[in-house]
């Protein structure tokens, strides 16, 4: 018998893997599991080269996926001051001032991270901030990523006085008099400042992208599905980050389709499927169908508090339909962005449209449904897919912007993960970094504690949703393989599987979740290489 390249040794190996669901070792040639089993059925295995990894005392499970990441956009976009830590206007001020004073002679001040409740009741207007910039342009993402603010010199250098029309949602907000206020909602208004922000260097961005993905390994992933393609260099930013080196975390890429693509913008996406590098894979298409709460884009049954809410992104949402049904017809899955109910019920709309399907669907965040769209992700097997830090967003007690948005009907059908794993929907959990923290372990803990892990003073979001340990570790691992058509490769440990392997320093099914989030990761395999070990 061939001896094995790599034998993990002396573990509590938590398969997941029906037909074997405990073991104490395994075996891994090529990059592919070959054997599982006790230490001692595995010793033959063990020949000159291979290298052996002794985890007493941790528990390995099946690599753990986010199921929503944006590491492309997201080296760009997380550039600047982190600005989460501003929980008020004053706050927001002081730190913009400092920045803007030390500023090289024709830079930005750029940050990231702003949360709308930072500006209490107050509108998100640049007249808060002007004064204390001096004249240096800003430019500051808002947490979702779905809107940004910029300073009165930022809109001057892109030439932006008034309001704008665009093919897609989107709108430079103006004031009474038709001033914009600097607040930029969705993408298309934020792309009209974009390419004037100062952008780094091909190689810092390589590197960049580099550190995040080990950043990301040390908490114990090995996959990410990545929900964008969009700078214009993105296939070449991979393809140099490879060049030098083996990406830690695997990619599988979703490239968006917008509005006004058309036909052939669909053909184009079409063509890009099965791009790939060793550790990377073009592999289905991005949709958004609406917008987020926050920003009043969120695509609702009733309008929101404000009047809001009551239009999908696509200006036809017909036209969504049609896109998404070509992209069937040619095999390719795909991810759709729906945060409202309106917008969630489109998507199954479309897809029990289909008939007879082609290819994988999923539908991303999902943040309010009501009962009745709950079977119907079983039934059309659409997965769904969730992001349990967003919840920390929101307040049990309703106070924030999110909640007062929708109203307490609404907000309390929040973030409905338990309800639909019940409804037998496949639940796939990730982050949606950079809008939430990536940390694996941190959304494993909160899709249990609906609430911010290892802040046990914050009160649980509608703690009757919570996950058990063995869902979130699923959503992670079996049904995130699932969600990408992988399940035959990937999600399990057994024979035939890609070594994808995370062992913790703690059992991650019997621990409670706020230890969870806080365990070590011993050791990160990501198809038979260690891409990340405890020092
Ligand atoms: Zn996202």
């Amino acid at each position: 018998m061939a001896t094995a390249d790599t034998l993990v040794t002396g573990a509590l190996v938590r398969t997941l893997d029906p037909a074997r669901p405990l073991a104490s070792a395994l075996a891994v040639t090529d990059g592919v599991i070959t054997a599982v089993g006790e230490e001692q059925e595995l010793k033959e295995l063990r020949g000159p080269s291979t290298a052996v990894h002794h985890l007493a005392g941790a528990t390995v499970t099946p690599g753990l996926t986010d199921g929503h990441t944006h590491p492309l956009m997201g080296v760009d976009l997380a550039t600047g001051l982190d600005l989460s830590g501003c929980r008020d206007l004053a706050a927001l001020r002081a730190v913009l001032a400092e920045a803007a004073r030390t500023a090289p002679r024709g830079g930005w001040v750029t940050g990231w991270n702003l949360d709308h409740n930072t500006f209490g009741d107050h509108p998100i207007d640049r007249s808060a901030i002007d004064d204390v910039l001096g004249g240096v342009p800003a430019f500051l993402r808002l947490y979702d990523a779905h809107s940004a603010l910029v300073s009165g010199a930022a809109l001057a250098i892109a030439g932006i006085d008034g309001p704008r029309r665009f093919a897609q949602r989107a709108e430079v907000v103006c004031d009474a008099d038709g001033r914009p206020t600097g607040h930029l909602v969705e993408h298309a208004a934020i792309d009209l400042v974009v390419p004037y922000v100062p952008a780094p260097p091909a190689a810092e961005r390589r590197s960049r992208l580099l550190d995040l993905l080990r950043g990301m390994a040390a908490t114990g992933l090995t996959t990410g599905h990545v929900m964008d393609l969009q700078s214009p260099d993105a296939l070449e930013l991979l393809a140099g980050a490879e060049d030098g080196a083996d990406l830690p975390v695997r990619l599988l890429i979703h490239p968006w389709c917008m509005p006004g693509d058309g036909d052939e913008g669909v053909d184009r996406l079409v063509a890009l499927q099965g791009r790939a590098g060793r550790g990377w894979r073009v592999a289905g298409v991005k949709f958004f169908i609406d917008g987020t709460v926050e920003g009043g884009t969120a695509w609702l049954e009733h309008p929101d508090c404000h009047g809001q809410g009551t239009e999908a992104f696509w200006p036809d949402p017909a036209e969504y339909a049609r896109a998404l049904h070509r992209l069937d017809a040619a095999g390719v899955a795909t991810a759709t962005h729906a945060i409202g109910d309106a917008g969630v019920r489109h998507v199954l709309d479309t897809v029990e449209a289909l008939g007879v399907r082609r290819a994988r669907h999923r539908i991303e965040h999902i943040e309010t449904v009501p009962d009745a769209q709950l079977p119907r992700f079983a039934a059309l097997g659409v997965a769904a897919s969730m992001q349990p830090g967003h919840c920390a967003y929101t307040r049990a007690d309703h106070g924030d912007a999110w909640s007062r948005r929708l109203g307490p009907e609404r907000a309390d059908r929040a973030w409905r993960c338990r309800d639909l794993r019940d409804a037998g929907a496949t639940l796939v959990l990730g982050s949606d970094w950079p809008i939430s923290g990536y940390d694996a372990r941190a959304v494993l803990a909160a899709a249990r504690l609906r609430r911010p892990a290892r802040a046990p003073e914050v009160a649980p979001v509608r703690p009757e949703q919570a996950l058990t340990a063995l869902m979130a570790l699923e959503g992670c691992t079996t049904h995130a393989a699932r969600a990408a058509g992988e399940e035959a490769v990937a999600g399990r440990i057994a024979v035939g599987m890609r070594a994808d392997l995370t062992a913790f320093a703690l059992d991650p099914l019997a621990a409670p979740a706020d230890e969870v989030a806080a365990a070590p990761i011993r050791l990160t395999m990501t198809g038979g290489r260690v891409v990340h070990r405890e020092e």
